[in-house]
Formats: structure tokens, C-alpha cells, sequence
């Protein structure tokens, strides 16, 4: 499939979506509608015309700074961009156009946005995370890991965190892990099957364990310091699409 000026246009038009990708992580937990209005400077309000809203070029162009009155602009946007461009263009070189391709931008897309939004408001919109478990299970009619595989994704996914919340919930009487999470981690079950969902919690978990553990031992943090779980979860799902099949084949290969 491996097809260079695919990739490009894949590239270009991935850096466009992860433009509104930008919208979508700006505007989603102040619950403002993504369609309207026209973006604008947060500091001066100054609305964008199209030359300032180029990703990637535009940032660069006008050095991380508003045009009008110069307040910095997030490195998260062209971050996000150059982000959502390489998606698009690997999972082209990958799988070239087909079901594979969409399901896997798709979700991709999902989980920059999750990511990016959890790191900061620690929040996982349901406006994400349902109908992203609604479109993962209709693609896995057309491809991989199969609608049983998905479905019980959906299920195990879930129901693991749900289970692990709730006994969390009846020792420490407080939320350690909240229902995003759960919701989460079934829509990842949903694209990738229930044991990619398994690998994506297992990997998140060390992830998460390694970062608490270094905030921890750099007095950043102590054993309450709330870590972003969902912006683990995105990690570890993507790990487990790229690496989890080989994963999953070493590990049972060792009994
Ligand atoms: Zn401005």
C-alpha cells in the first residue's frame, strides 16, 4: 500500500482535520458549539481570517503570536496538527483507502482530542467517548477485530474499569477513577476488540504508574496527586493499534 504522494495528500488533509481537532479540544469543555463561531484570538478576540487559521504555516508564519495583539498562541495547535497529520498519512502507508483506514483515523482523531482535553480539565466529553463507541462498533462490521471481538471489547473494556472504580470507591470512599474513564476504554474496546482493550489498560497503567512514580520521587506530586487517566488510556490505545498484535503474540508465546 505503500504509496508516497497518497501519504502526502493524506498528510495535508489530516493537518486541515487536526485544525478542527483544535476546535474540538478548545471548545468541547466549555461546552460551546464546535460549528460556530468563526475561531477567534482568546486574548483579543480578534476573529481569525483564513491566512491566520493555515495549520502548521500559520503558526509559524506569525511565530506563535496573535497578529493583533501578539498574545502567545498554544504550541498545543500546531502540536495538534503536525499531530493528526502523521496520523493520517501512516495509517495511508498502512492501509492504504479502506474500512481499516477510516476506523483507524477515526479513532486516532477521538483519542488525540480525549488526550489533549483530559491533560488539561481532566474531563472525557461523553460527546467523544459515545458516539465514538457507536461508529468503533459499526466499523468492526467491516474489518477487523470483528463485531464479537468489538462488542465484547465493549463490554470487558468497560466493565474492567467499572469494577476497579466501584472497589476503588468501597475501600478509599472517594473517586479514583471516574466514569470517562470507563466510557472511555469501552469505546476503545469497541475499535480495537477486547484484547487490544486489555493490552491499552495494561500499558496505560504502567504508563501511569512510571510518570506517578518520577512526580512522586521529584516531590512534584504525592500518592494523591491526580493523574489525567484517560490521557494514559489514549497512549496505551494507540501502543496497543501500532505494537498490541505483536505484543499479544509474544507474551502467549512464552507459555
Ligand atoms: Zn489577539
Amino acid at each position: 500500500m505503500s504509496d508516497p504522494a497518497g501519504a502526502v495528500v493524506a498528510a495535508l488533509f489530516g493537518a486541515a482535520i487536526g485544525s478542527f481537532l483544535n476546535v474540538c479540544i478548545h471548545r468541547l469543555p466549555l461546552g460551546q458549539s464546535i460549528v460556530r463561531p468563526r475561531s477567534a484570538c482568546p486574548s483579543c478576540r480578534a476573529e481569525l481570517s483564513w491566512s491566520d487559521n493555515v495549520p502548521l504555516v500559520s503558526y509559524l508564519l506569525l511565530r506563535g503570536r496573535c497578529r493583533r495583539c501578539g498574545a502567545p498562541i498554544s504550541a498545543r495547535y500546531p502540536i495538534v496538527e503536525a499531530l493528526t497529520a502523521a496520523l493520517f498519512a501512516a495509517c495511508w502507508w498502512q492501509f492504504g483507502f479502506s474500512p481499516l483506514f477510516l476506523s483507524r483515523i477515526v479513532l486516532g482523531c477521538a483519542l488525540i482530542v480525549l488526550f489533549a482535553i483530559d491533560l488539561e480539565h481532566y474531563l472525557l466529553p461523553n460527546a467523544i467517548t459515545l458516539p465514538g463507541t457507536v461508529v468503533g462498533f459499526a466499523f468492526s462490521f467491516l474489518g477487523p477485530p470483528g463485531w464479537m471481538s468489538s462488542l465484547l471489547g465493549i463490554l470487558v473494556g468497560g466493565g474492567i474499569l467499572f469494577t476497579i472504580a466501584e472497589l476503588y470507591y468501597r475501600v478509599r470512599h472517594e473517586e479514583g477513577l471516574g466514569m470517562g474513564d470507563v466510557k472511555m476504554l469501552a469505546m476503545i474496546g469497541a475499535f480495537l476488540g477486547w484484547k487490544l482493550a486489555i493490552v491499552t489498560l495494561m500499558l496505560a497503567s504502567v504508563a501511569g504508574a512510571v510518570i506517578g512514580l518520577l512526580l512522586i520521587a521529584t516531590r512534584r506530586g504525592d500518592m494523591k496527586y491526580a493523574l489525567p487517566f484517560g490521557t494514559f488510556l489514549a497512549l496505551g490505545a494507540g501502543m496497543a493499534a501500532v505494537a498490541g498484535p505483536g505484543l499479544l503474540d509474544w507474551y502467549l508465546g512464552l507459555y
